[in-house]
């Protein structure tokens, strides 16, 4: 009864448009509707985590298994910072969660599974989440026979152009590394001074002297940082000219007042972006930033809630969005942010580090392909080993990165091999350890 009505008020309003009213048309549309009515869910029967840590770095990803003969999906998870906890959250909530599921209704899942928590948004569900919806479009495309940009529209663009890392200790070394990577072809290169914040520039760290802190923290100057990262865009852009594209990172290291004057001394250098130049705790800086300078600015890696990027991208007041998308639950988020960043002219420009998987890379770039207001993707190039793990891996060429054209994802895991890798049981914390001289900790 229901299904005639439908094809009633179908039937009504292919009378109201004359062109479309030929009788192949309309045996075409019943045919298709009844198809759709009739066919059977694609039942999830298993959501699993699959961690591995080939390189010192963590990586999960999801395998998403259903009642259909060999169909599955894989989807990025990758939370390095909190690994296990990842794992604790596909293995014991999601997979009971989805179980019976129809797999085809991505939307559906994603919204019934973010508000499964009841609390949301968090970086460890997220990212949960996130290996569960690019799992899903993963069988989407293995079930329309096309790779995952064709069904989120197409591609914009033949290849995705990117920027790789260069820079070095000193401003004669960051120059030499431009120059070689231009060789390889690289028309975009980010450089930083050593590590992030310069800590090699670093005096002396008296809180270790004190006692305080732990053996292992690391020590940062920001004015020897700033000073320095001044004179490294000064004689990068004298030996490698303009035909070049610098962009640097701040990573959130200094005071907001600082970000802004370094930024602003930057301006002769012309900067393709400069990134995160305040830590998501300081977002209503960026209207101060506004005011002071034209530099084009990044920001998003540590977002993980949409409240955090809504009204500033509404406000245009940054440039590139550069959301980590695992950390928001996905492509089906991505998306969305990306079409919310076309209306305001906001670029996308995807984190992708090596502690993203390669399944979570080659969903940044079917995005990338199908997306107007694409920007710039960070680039990859994938060890032999992780080319054997993540079969299908996207690979670079002259600057680009090449996804390829398998139906879905395109990457597939090779689980008894990734298994041979495991999580180590303790987190190195590393790069996330900062203070000033005197102790006082500075965001990462
Ligand atoms: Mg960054």
């Amino acid at each position: 009864m229901k299904r005639r009505n439908i094809l009633r008020s179908l039937g009504g309003a292919l009378l109201a448009m004359p062109a479309l009213h030929a009788e192949g048309y309309n045996r075409a549309t019943k045919i298709s509707l009844h198809t759709d009515m009739s066919s059977s869910p694609v039942k999830i029967t298993k959501v699993k985590a699959i961690p591995t840590c080939p390189h010192n770095i963590e990586l999960i990803v999801v395998k998403v298994e259903t009642d259909q003969p060999g169909l599955y999906g894989v989807g990025c998870a990758t939370f390095r910072q909190r690994a296990h906890a990842v794992v604790t959250a596909i293995d014991k909530y999601l997979d009971d969660f989805c179980r019976g599921r129809d797999a085809r209704n991505i939307e559906d899942i994603w919204q019934t599974a973010y508000v499964s928590s009841y609390w949301r948004n968090g970086p460890v569900l997220n990212n949960a989440l996130s290996g569960l919806d690019q799992a899903l479009w993963d069988i989407k495309g293995k079930m329309a026979n096309m790779p995952v940009y064709e069904l989120l529209g197409g591609k914009c663009r033949f290849a995705v152009d990117t920027y790789t890392h260069g820079g070095g200790r000193s401003g004669e070394e960051a120059a030499d590394s431009v120059l070689e990577k231009m060789e390889q072809g690289f028309r975009n290169v980010r450089i930083q001074l050593g590590g992030y914040g310069a800590t090699h520039l670093s005096g002396e760290a008296d809180f270790k002297e004190a006692g305080f802190g732990m053996p292992d923290d690391n020590v940062m100057d920001p004015q020897a940082y700033m000073k320095g990262v001044v004179e490294m865009f000064d004689v990068v852009r004298q030996r490698a000219g303009e035909d070049v594209e610098l962009l640097h990172d701040i990573h959130e290291r200094l005071q907001p007042l600082d970000a802004i004057n370094l930024i602003k001394q930057l301006e002769p250098y012309r900067p393709f972006f400069i990134e995160d130049p305040f830590s998501p705790e300081n977002m209503e800086w960026f209207r101060i930033l506004r005011q002071q300078s034209t530099v084009p600015i990044a920001m998003g890696e540590l977002f993980n809630n949409p409240n955090e990027w809504l009204t500033y991208m509404r406000d245009q007041l940054f440039d590139f969005i550069r959301i980590h998308i695992s950390q928001i639950g996905g492509i089906t988020p991505a998306m969305k942010v990306a079409r919310l960043g076309e209306w305001f002219n906001i670029r996308t420009a995807w984190h992708g580090p090596g502690d993203v998987s390669p399944v979570g890379h080659a969903a940044n770039s079917h995005i990338d392909l199908a997306v107007w207001n694409f920007g710039i993707q960070e680039a990859v190039s994938f060890s032999p080993l992780l080319q054997d793990i993540f079969p299908g891996a996207p690979r670079m060429e002259n600057g680009y990165m090449i996804i390829n054209e398998a139906p879905g994802i395109g990457v597939d895991v090779n689980e008894d091999l990734a298994l041979k890798y495991p999580l180590p049981e303790k987190h190195n914390y590393n790069w996330t350890q900062l203070r000033k001289r005197d102790g006082t900790v500075i965001k990462p």
